[in-house]
């Protein structure tokens, strides 16, 4: 696969509530923001680093949504990044599964008017139901120098894109705790889209298995 050119705009200091990252935007062929990219530590360092490729999702991360596991998901990946001293967040703005913000709305108005789960909301809406790509993060690792890496994730394609681009993966799964408002969503990933969730059926919520 040919990487797409991503070329580096700004490089800061970055301090949360998990410790210091260094934070660099880069700049994407495709993307029109800056794709920030948070590195702990010095990754190159380790044989294995930890990485997480994560697509933004506001309703979660700004607003604390119980709708999703998104933001549980980057608070756990800053959390065992920092644990390691090592590793790198690649922030993609690709909200919704790559549909963006606005169809996110809409999809959410679909899945809430006719009880729908949020594949069949976007068949619903003629929406694709995934059009992320990761291409522009593998070209990111590369500007790195980071040819093997551990990917903290469940989702099978983010492995699949590294290893056509030349990246070797190992797989740590990230699990999420599921609650009443988003277990068909979490369920739904793990049926349709094969991702390694861990979740077993909860008896109490089995009439939303019948929605998937
Ligand atoms: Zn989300």
């Amino acid at each position: 696969m040919i990487l797409p050119q991503v070329t580096r705009q700004s490089e800061s200091k970055l301090v949360t509530a998990y410790g210091e990252f260094r934070m660099i935007g880069f700049k994407g062929q495709d993307s029109k923001v800056p794709i920030i990219t948070l590195v702990c530590g010095t990754p190159t360092d380790l044989e294995w680093p930890l990485v997480r490729l994560h697509s933004k999702c506001t309703t979660s991360e700004a607003f604390g949504s119980c709708q999703c596991d998104c933001k549980e998901q980057l608070d756990i990946s800053m959390r065992r990044i920092h644990e390691e001293k090592s590793g790198v967040i690649i922030f993609l703005d690709q909200e919704a599964r790559g549909n963006g913000l606005s169809a996110k709305l809409k999809i959410y108005q679909e899945m809430q008017d006719y009880n729908l789960t949020s594949d069949k909301a976007c068949e619903q809406l003629g929406l694709p139901i995934d059009s992320r790509k990761y291409d522009e993060a593998a070209a990111i690792l590369f500007d790195l120098k980071l040819r093997q890496v551990r990917l903290l994730t469940n989702n099978p394609e983010k492995v699949n894109t590294l290893i056509n681009c030349n990246i070797c993966v190992e797989r740590e799964r990230i699990q999420v705790k599921p609650n009443k408002y988003n277990y068909a969503y979490l369920m739904e990933k793990q049926c349709r889209h094969n991702h390694d969730m861990g979740l077993q059926p909860l008896p109490d919520l089995e009439s939303v298995l019948t929605l998937l």
